[in-house]
Parts: structure tokens; C-alpha cells; sequence
């Protein structure tokens, strides 16, 4: 079951949250939706599901290639879980579960022998079977969103709308929670959109990423896509970890404190103000620089995490920071002192003008 968003509009007021809104998630994909806090994407979430609307007019959901755009959640069969969807606290892990089962018409409703068969399944598959009679205040933070997810696929959903579905909870939990749901896509394989706010999560599980900003999509790609060729410098700026120079573009090339460096091409208008962008692991760092390329910096700080090695330079003219990713052997060949100069050079580097936008 594949889903289609053809150019949905929401406004709030005279606030236009969603404009012009297109995203197709192919059937059995797991896509995330990556964006900043209020850049619309629990709202296209929203109307994915039937639980809002596009304006009149403004734009189509299609299920499968059928418009649903008008039809409410209820006929949907969308199954979701938002963050701050709470589970019922009266009612044990079992229950929870059963909910969307036993609330269905008479006609629809699994007799209670199919009820406990499906809700043994689901616990199975979410690892809580031994903790079906508990309730949730006596589950972890972890436990509880696995219900959650149980919960949201108990009525046999066409497809998965989670919204922030680990947001609260602690790093590791995350971390675990996010491994389990890629095992659990690779097991079931529903067509599955999730919104994060968190880069890491995103590339780590999704096929493919849509990063949302102030309502509009500004990239669609696979992880290594966004990550590797960000389109725009919200993107690159967005995903972080990375270092950006200002300079100016000067006949295809960028010069960036009085160094001229090659860009292999860069990315809006011509002769202006440019903003250069270089991962940590994409400088190199040298005694005396070998090429013309290079910028003098100072070595602030450094220190090595496993295999990896940061450095912290701050440059000699502006006293911008760098930052520098190596590895372990690396940095101890260079057996560098704090406060000694360096030269910096790219391995690559993405320019864009200051003007460009998507
Ligand atoms: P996100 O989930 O990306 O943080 P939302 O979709 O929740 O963002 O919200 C997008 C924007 O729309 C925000 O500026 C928010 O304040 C606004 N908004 C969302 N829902 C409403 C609403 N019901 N009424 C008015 N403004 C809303
Ligand atoms: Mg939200």
C-alpha cells in the first residue's frame, strides 16, 4: 500500500503550515520525515492519517492510488502512534492492545478467541509477552512505546504513521527501540512514515528521508544522498557536523580568507558571497601545507574516542573554529602540541552562494 501527498496545503489562520506538499512513500518503504521543531510534520502527518485536512482545494492523499483526501481516520485504516498518544493506564498490556479490537462494530469485531490469538501475536512481536498483565505504570519508558507500536498495529493497518515514536526516551533506549523497528519492518514490511526530529535516527532507519522546512520539502533522498549531497545549506546545516567557511565565489573556485580553494563547481549565482561547507573527516591537517590551498590554524584541543581522533583548530585570521575528524594513528603521526599552527586543506568541499535557496 503506497501513499501519496500531491500538493497539500494547511494553513492555521493567515499561518501557512504545509505549502505545496508532495511526498510518495512506496509500498513497504520506511520513510522518515526529518525536520525542525514546527516545520509542519506532525500537521502532514495529521492529514496522512484522516485526523486533519488539506485547505479545500489543496491538494490529495491517495492510499493505493485511491483518493482518500475526504474520508476520516476511522475508514482509513491507518495505524498510528503519536508521542503523545498515552496508553491507557487502567487497562493491563493486554488490554491496551485489544482496545482497537473491541471497540470495532459488532459486525468487524474478532470474536474473543481471535482477539487473544492476534494480542499474543503482536505481544510476541514486540517482545512483551511475559508482560501482558501489567500494567503500564509498571513498564519502562520502552516497554510502554513498544505497546504503543502494538496497539497501532493491532487493527491490521494498511499502513504506519508514527509520530516522534521514541522522543522521550533516554539515548540507549532509542538506540535499541530504533534497531527493533528496523527488525520489524524487515519482518513485516508495512508501508511506514515516521517523523523525527533526530538526524541520527533518520539516516540510521529509514530507506529514504524527506527533510521538512517551514512547511515545504527541501530534499527527498536516500540517507547516503542527504548526507553526502545535501541540496541546500539549511540541509547541510540541519544535519550538523559540519564545518562551514565563508568566502567568495570567484570564477567557479571559492576564496576563503585570501586562499583560493577549487569547489568543483558550486551551487547558485556566480561573483558573490559564498558559504562553503567541509565534514570534519573531509580535512586534512599538516605540519607545512604541501598545495597553495591551505589556511594556518592553531590547535586548540584534542582528543580520541575508539579508533577516532577529533581536533579543534581555531583559524589564524577570523579565530573561527574547525573542526577536524581523524583517526587515532593519524593524529599520533602528527603528534601535534596545543597552541602549535597547522595547515588546513579539503578533501572536499560543497559551495553555495549566500543567496541560494530551494
Ligand atoms: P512539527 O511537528 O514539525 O514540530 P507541527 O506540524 O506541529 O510542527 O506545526 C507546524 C506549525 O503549525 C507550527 O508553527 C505550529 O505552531 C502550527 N500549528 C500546528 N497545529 C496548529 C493548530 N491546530 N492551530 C494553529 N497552529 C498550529
Ligand atoms: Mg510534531
Amino acid at each position: 500500500m503506497s501513499i501519496e501527498v500531491q500538493h497539500v496545503t494547511k494553513r492555521f489562520g493567515a499561518f501557512t503550515a504545509l505549502d505545496d506538499v508532495s511526498l510518495k512513500v512506496e509500498t513497504g518503504e520506511l520513510v522518515a520525515l526529518l525536520g525542525p521543531s514546527g516545520s509542519g510534520k506532525t500537521t502532514l502527518l495529521r492529514i496522512i492519517a484522516g485526523l486533519d485536512f488539506p485547505e479545500p482545494g489543496g491538494g490529495q492523499i491517495l492510499y493505493h492510488g485511491q483518493d482518500v483526501t475526504d474520508l476520516p481516520a476511522s475508514q482509513r485504516k491507518a495505524g498510528f502512534a503519536f508521542q503523545h498518544y498515552a496508553l491507557f493506564r487502567h487497562l493491563t498490556v493486554f488490554e491496551n492492545v485489544a482496545f482497537g479490537l473491541r471497540v470495532r462494530p459488532r459486525a468487524t469485531r474478532p470474536d474473543e478467541r481471535a482477539i487473544r490469538q492476534r494480542v499474543g501475536e503482536l505481544l510476541g512481536l514486540v517482545q512483551l509477552g511475559p508482560l501482558a498483565q501489567r500494567l503500564p505504570a509498571q513498564l519502562s519508558g520502552g516497554q510502554r512505546q513498544r505497546v504503543s507500536l502494538a496497539r497501532a498495529l493491532a487493527v491490521e493497518p494498511r499502513v504506519l504513521l508514527l509520530d516522534e515514536p521514541f522522543g522521550a526516551l533516554d539515548a540507549k533506549v532509542r538506540k535499541e527501540l530504533r534497531r527493533w523497528l528496523r527488525h520489524l519492518h524487515e519482518e513485516i514490511h508495512l508501508t511506514t512514515l515516521f517523523v523525527t526530529h533526530d538526524q541520527e535516527e533518520a539516516l540510521e532507519l529509514a530507506s529514504r528521508v524527506a527533510i521538512l522546512r517551514e512547511g515545504r520539502i527541501e530534499q527527498v533522498g536516500s540517507p547516503e544522498t542527504i548526507y553526502e549531497h545535501p541540496a541546500s545549506p539549511f540541509v547541510y546545516d540541519f544535519l550538523g557536523n559540519v564545518n562551514l567557511f565563508r568566502g567568495r565565489i570567484e570564477q567557479g573556485s571559492v576564496r576563503i580568507g585570501g586562499v583560493r580553494f577549487d569547489a568543483g563547481g558550486v551551487i547558485g549565482s556566480p561573483e558573490t558571497a559564498a558559504l562553503a561547507f567541509v565534514r570534519p573527516h573531509d580535512i586534512r591537517v599538516t605540519r607545512c601545507g604541501k598545495g597553495q590551498s591551505t589556511l594556518p590554524a592553531r590547535v586548540v584541543r584534542f582528543h580520541t574516542v575508539g579508533p577516532v581522533a577529533h581536533l579543534d583548530l581555531e583559524r589564524l585570521d577570523d579565530r573561527s573554529c574547525v573542526s577536524v575528524q581523524l583517526s587515532k594513528e593519524e593524529l599520533q603521526d602528527l603528534s601535534l602540541q596545543v597552541g602549535e599552527v597547522v595547515q588546513v586543506e579539503f578533501r572536499k568541499v560543497r559551495v553555495f552562494s549566500e543567496d541560494y535557496s530551494i
